[in-house]
């Protein structure tokens, strides 16, 4: 597996990209602009130009934008969805312009609706707003934790979206926090390999286009979603150390979205996944 942040933009494009290099990351992941606002700053033309050619050149590979967290593309409510289609078609310009590879989105609540409604309701919303976006930008659909009419905690909603979406640059990312919560075991080895023959028999391991790494502190099924440094949770070592050996796995890319509440958490949990792979290379090589 290659191993990637999500790092925050606050400083500027220069400055996050000057952190990915320094910490060797392999891929990344970045917000665009504000998480938790619908106003979004415009980005400079020439800025997100040289972070483009930047991120080309530092080979990290899947980049990918996460969109805002108002955005529902599932929402009953006429206006909401209008203008979350609108959003998401500005956040995959965005994205485009600086040379990412698509924009990582949560498939939002159906709220009383039912599912078959709910993922229709998704498909028809990201088909909108990449028909608006035009060429050049894809949609990756992140699987959730599943509670409260949240769509996309099982592998089949996913599924479901991708088959309305056939002939559209979709594709899914997986969570391995929102699968644990979502019900999925992931905690030893065993577990992961049948959670990815699951995957491969549901989905294709070929539409997952990036992976999230974070550990949970919240127990399997609890559809409860909070990350925690990897390893530490209940999750823990043995997950994440069966992701990091999954030949399966070996050009896919992991972002962490773990907690920064030190300086070193980053640098630690990367250091960490980085030992894991080493780890199993080694045991690969005997
Ligand atoms: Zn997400
Ligand atoms: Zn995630």
């Amino acid at each position: 597996m290659r191993f990637g942040l999500h790092l925050s933009v606050a400083s500027g494009l220069e400055a996050t990209l000057a952190q990915a290099k320094k910490m060797r990351l392999e891929c990344l992941q970045i917000f665009s602009g504000t998480p938790r606002t619908w106003k979004q700053k415009p980005l400079k033309e020439q800025e997100a130009e040289l972070f483009a050619t930047g991120l080309a050149a530092a080979d990290l590979r899947p980049v990918a934008v996460h969109a805002p967290y108002l955005i529902n593309l599932a929402s009953p409510k006429a206006r909401l969805w209008q203008r979350s289609i609108k959003a998401m078609a500005d956040q995959l310009r965005r994205a485009r312009l600086l040379g990412a590879d698509a924009v990582v989105v949560h498939p939002g609540s159906r709220q009383d609706k039912d599912l078959d409604w709910g993922l229709a309701r998704v498909a028809e919303g990201v088909r909108r707003s990449l028909d608006l976006a035009g060429e050049g930008a894809a949609c990756w659909l992140e699987n959730t934790a599943g509670g409260g009419g949240q769509l996309g905690g099982g592998l089949e909603d996913l599924a479901q979206m991708l088959a309305l979406l056939k002939g559209y640059p979709a594709g899914v990312v997986l969570d391995t926090a929102h699968a644990w919560a979502a019900g999925y075991d992931l905690s030893d080895q065993a577990a992961v390999s049948a959670y990815l023959d699951e995957v491969e028999t549901v989905l294709g391991l070929e539409k997952v286009k990036m992976w999230h790494l974070n550990d949970s502190l919240h127990p399997k099924g609890s559809r409860r979603d909070q990350h925690t440094h990897l390893g530490k949770g209940l999750l823990g070592g043995k997950c994440f150390a069966a992701l990091a050996g999954e030949p399966r796995l070996r050009d896919a890319g992991g972002v962490m979205e773990t907690p920064k509440d030190t300086p070193q958490a980053d640098p630690r949990n990367m250091a960490y996944m980085r030992r894991l792979r080493t780890l199993a290379q080694n045991r690969a090589a005997k």
